[in-house]
Parts: C-alpha cells; sequence; structure tokens
C-alpha cells in the first residue's frame, strides 16, 4: 500500500537498517523504543490487523514468533525475560496499521501493561 509506512519500508521505499529479513518477513527496531531493547517483526505482506489473519497465515506467524525468539537470542534479553505483543485496533494501541509483533525487553514489564 503506497500511503503505508511498513509497506515502505519493506520495499525499500524507506531506509531504515534491518535486523533480519527473509522473503516473508522483516525486523527492524522501533523509532521510539520504549525499552533498552525494542524491535518490530512485520510481515511483507499488508495485513492491516490481527482480525485480518486466515487459516493460510498460521505458516508466517508462527515464524514470526520463530524469529521474534531468534532476534531475542542475539540481543540478549531472551534469558532474563522479554515481552512479545501484538496491538490490535484504537483501544489496544494499534497505530500503524500494518500488521507486526512487537518485542521488548532489557527492563522489567509491569503488568497489567497500560
Ligand atoms: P503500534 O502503535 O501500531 O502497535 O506500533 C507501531 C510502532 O511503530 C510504534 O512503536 C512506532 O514507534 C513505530 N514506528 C512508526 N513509524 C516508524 C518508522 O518509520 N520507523 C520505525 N523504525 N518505527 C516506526
Ligand atoms: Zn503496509
Amino acid at each position: 500500500m503506497a500511503d503505508c509506512v511498513f509497506c515502505r519500508i519493506v520495499s525499500k521505499q524507506s531506509a531504515v537498517e534491518l535486523l533480519y529479513e527473509d522473503d516473508q518477513m522483516a525486523a527492524w527496531s522501533d523509532i521510539r523504543p520504549q525499552a533498552p531493547v525494542h524491535f518490530l517483526v512485520v510481515p511483507k505482506l499488508h495485513i492491516p490487523t490481527l482480525l485480518d489473519l486466515e487459516k493460510t497465515s498460521d505458516p508466517l506467524i508462527g515464524n514470526m514468533m520463530r524469529c521474534a525468539v531468534q532476534l531475542a537470542k542475539s540481543k540478549g534479553i531472551a534469558q532474563d525475560g522479554f515481552r512479545a505483543v501484538f496491538n490490535c485496533n484504537p483501544l489496544g494501541g494499534q497505530t500503524v496499521f500494518h500488521l507486526h509483533l512487537h518485542v521488548l525487553g532489557g527492563r522489567a514489564m509491569g503488568w497489567p501493561p497500560g
């Protein structure tokens, strides 16, 4: 989608330093980090929200979770603990309507989240 910030990143129209990339997804650091480590795992396909997932998306979501774990390990936050979260729609805190998995670590996370 032409007006989608994450489509522009995965199509290389906007330059960011990628932490990971394959044919399905890419990962990069959040521009406004909410923890010492905060990165996003993002499918290349424009899927607006969790509500748009279909059965055919299952392998993609599994691969995104495994990518998140691999990057959490490589960033050194896996053993102490981290949070992986999808925000969905405005009350869920979603501001970019292209599916993405947040991974945050390097500090203690509160519960319940704000
Ligand atoms: P949401 O609020 O939709 O769950 O998360 C969107 C995230 O994307 C936010 O944490 C925001 O800081 C991040 N973000 C928005 N635009 C950009 C950008 O252009 N580059 C990067 N690296 N992160 C962005
Ligand atoms: Zn998009």
